[in-house]
């Protein structure tokens, strides 16, 4: 294609986007299509000779438009919001025109150093002191993952440069809590530690944070044992619930034993913007490593995940690999974010969370979650308020854990009604909820913060779910 083509058809499709975050409210929130209806609709072979642009966006419209569950809806309260801000739309247009290679600083250097003035803004944004340093990931999995290689390299002193995992004579263990992610328990196996290896420890109530002694115990037991603690992945916001370990007990305990800390706050991380919500992350400060992903509830669009790490030279001694086709001149006195993880060639990411700060500004951002904090002590007071109705879990930031129970119902039949209610909900398309497991029992999680969500539609999803509960008793 060339450029004066490109520059019709891309006007077109920027016309598209904007037409679709229009309407996408009036879509049905989930898919509504069945596994292989979009393989189905598509040509088995690709083409051999151009096809006009119309055709590629009438496949937009009718294929990939209906076969998408949409975050970007007013009506998405799954999982976690996933925001994908239109001013960071724009910055991850201009990366791809661009079309930079960050292979090394010299290959792309404006690559290198907006990457780091955005981790800088964004830690002054989330209060955290200049000890830290950050770069951008595809994800929150993958910054546990290097934080769990860089704590097996600095408990076991470097053993991937001799005989690995295999030559060590004790094995390494790892602690979470028993809410963590599922990316810890991945990473855990990634890393070479191995299940066995992996602790959930206990939660205390009513906050479902690690218990911090119960994490004592369990350490002593295993060095006892002749295990070595090598690391804790604690979590500020677990996936089910947003509950908070407390990281000033947990990271004291971790260091006791000589365990690097890791803190997972990919969706509550955002909260640090705000000074009021800081006291949930109290302890951070003294953590080896942190992430969270902007990619989340403040709408940089995906792909964009912060890892700080206090000693970016941890992350360069299990990285590095230093080929001869990579090097210049300038390699001392720069930062090569190729050696702080897995990726060689790295796209430019920062230009998203860069456009969304300077587009709408901070301000907007921390007003956005304020307003979405709010919706959430507001529905949480509504259902508490109605009869039948309870909260089940602690309301730290927007995530609002429920279940409706009604006289008489208990045991595999409440579960049941759980179920019945909530696919009711999502299949009527006016709202998606999640149901999750909690101690054993289906609960409902309204995850309120998509960009578009104002307090209209949290009472629509509310008015919603009383229906289909009382029309499935
Ligand atoms: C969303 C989430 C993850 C996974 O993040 P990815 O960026 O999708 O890998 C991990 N931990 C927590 C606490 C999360 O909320």
């Amino acid at each position: 294609m060339e450029p004066e083509e490109f520059r019709r058809a891309a006007h077109e499709l920027v016309d598209w986007i904007a037409d679709f975050r229009l309407r996408v409210g009036d879509l049905p929130v989930r898919s509504r299509v069945s596994p292989g209806e979009v393989v189905a609709a598509l040509a088995a072979e690709a083409p051999e000779s151009p096809e006009p642009f119309a055709a590629f966006m009438s496949d937009l419209d009718d294929v990939v438009v209906p076969g998408l569950t949409h975050v970007q809806h007013p009506g998405h309260f799954a999982w976690f919001p996933s925001n994908a801000s239109l001013a960071s739309v724009l910055g991850d247009i201009a990366a791809s025109g661009l079309g930079a290679l960050g292979l090394s600083w010299q290959s792309a250097p404006a690559l290198t150093e907006v990457e780091q003035v955005v981790c800088d803004w964004a830690r002054r944004l989330c209060g955290l002191s200049d000890a830290w340093r950050g770069t951008i990931s595809d994800g929150a999995s993958t910054a546990t993952l290097v934080a769990l290689l860089v704590a097996r390299e600095k408990a076991t002193g470097g053993s991937q440069r001799a005989g690995g995992l295999q030559a060590e004579d004790r094995p390494l263990t790892v602690y979470c809590s028993e809410e963590a992610h599922s990316s810890v328990a991945k990473a855990v196996l990634l890393a070479g530690y191995g299940a066995a290896n992996l602790r959930l420890v206990p939660q205390r109530y009513p906050d479902r944070g690690m218990g911090p002694d119960a994490l004592d115990t369990m350490m002593a037991a295993d060095v006892a044992e002749g295990r070595r603690p090598a690391a804790v992945v604690a979590t500020s916001g677990t996936t089910a619930t947003t509950a908070f370990d407390p990281l000033s007990d947990v990271v004291q305990v971790a260091h006791r034993h000589g365990a690097y800390v890791h803190v997972d706050a990919a969706m509550a991380g955002a909260a640090m913007m705000l000074p009021e919500y800081r006291h949930l992350f109290e302890g951070v400060e003294e953590a080896d490593s942190l992430c969270w992903n902007p990619h989340k509830w403040v709408g940089s669009v995906l792909e964009t995940s912060l890892l700080y790490t206090r000693r970016p030279e941890d992350l360069v001694n299990v990285f590095a690999t230093d080929p001869s086709y990579l090097r210049s001149a300038t390699d001392g006195s720069v930062v090569q974010y190729r050696d702080w993880g897995l990726p060689l060639g790295r796209r430019f990411r920062a230009l998203r969370l860069w456009a969304l700060l300077r587009l709408d500004g901070a301000e907007a951002v921390r007003a956005r979650l304020r307003r979405d904090l709010a919706n959430a002590r507001w529905l949480a007071e509504a259902v508490r308020a109605a009869p039948g109705w309870e909260v089940v879990a602690p309301v730290p930031l927007q995530t609002v854990c429920v279940r409706h129970v009604p006289p008489g119902l208990s045991g595999a039949e409440l579960d049941a009604h759980t179920l019945a209610w909530c696919e009711a909900v999502n299949s009527s398309g006016k709202g998606h909820l999640t149901a999750a497991t909690l101690d054993g029992t289906w609960m409902v999680r309204v995850s309120i913060g998509a960009e578009a969500t104002e307090q209209v539609h949290v009472d629509a999803i509310w008015a919603e779910m009383r229906r289909q509960a009382a029309a499935h008793v």
